[in-house]
């Protein structure tokens, strides 16, 4: 069994098997470090979007490691995304009404705020000609 000729974090040799015909796995290969760089940058920049969608995000690029890694079935990886997308819609969709929601009770609290300095400074917003 082939093993990549990368190095581990914390030492030792990468036990992940290498990419068909070349000496890395796709953690380890040269080729692919600006990707994985790249794709590093874009998953730090979004983080603050949602917990729970960063997760899916998470889960999403790792599969698509090991798919690319040879790891993973493709069939099975193709089920699973199909999976986290739904997912994901579901995540976004109770989000958009979580802000809906607030956004209605501080408009509500708004207004109630009004009607009471309306009724305690005794018409402070009319014009008294
Ligand atoms: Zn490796």
């Amino acid at each position: 069994m082939a093993q990549c000729a990368g190095l581990k974090a914390k030492g030792g040799r990468c036990t992940t098997p290498p990419l068909r015909g070349e000496e890395w796995c796709y953690g380890h290969h040269p080729a692919y470090a600006d990707t994985r760089r790249r794709n590093a940058a874009r998953s730090h920049k979004t983080r603050s979007a949602s917990p729970e969608i960063a997760r899916i995000k998470d889960k999403l690029a790792t599969l698509a490691d090991e798919v690319m890694e040879g790891v993973a079935d493709r069939g099975d990886a193709a089920v699973a995304a199909q999976v986290f997308n739904v997912y994901l819609r579901a995540v976004t969709v109770e989000s958009k009404l979580k802000e809906q929601l607030e956004l209605e009770g501080r408009i509500e609290e708004l207004a109630a705020a009004l009607e009471r300095q309306q009724q305690k400074g005794g018409g402070g917003y009319s014009f008294t000609g």
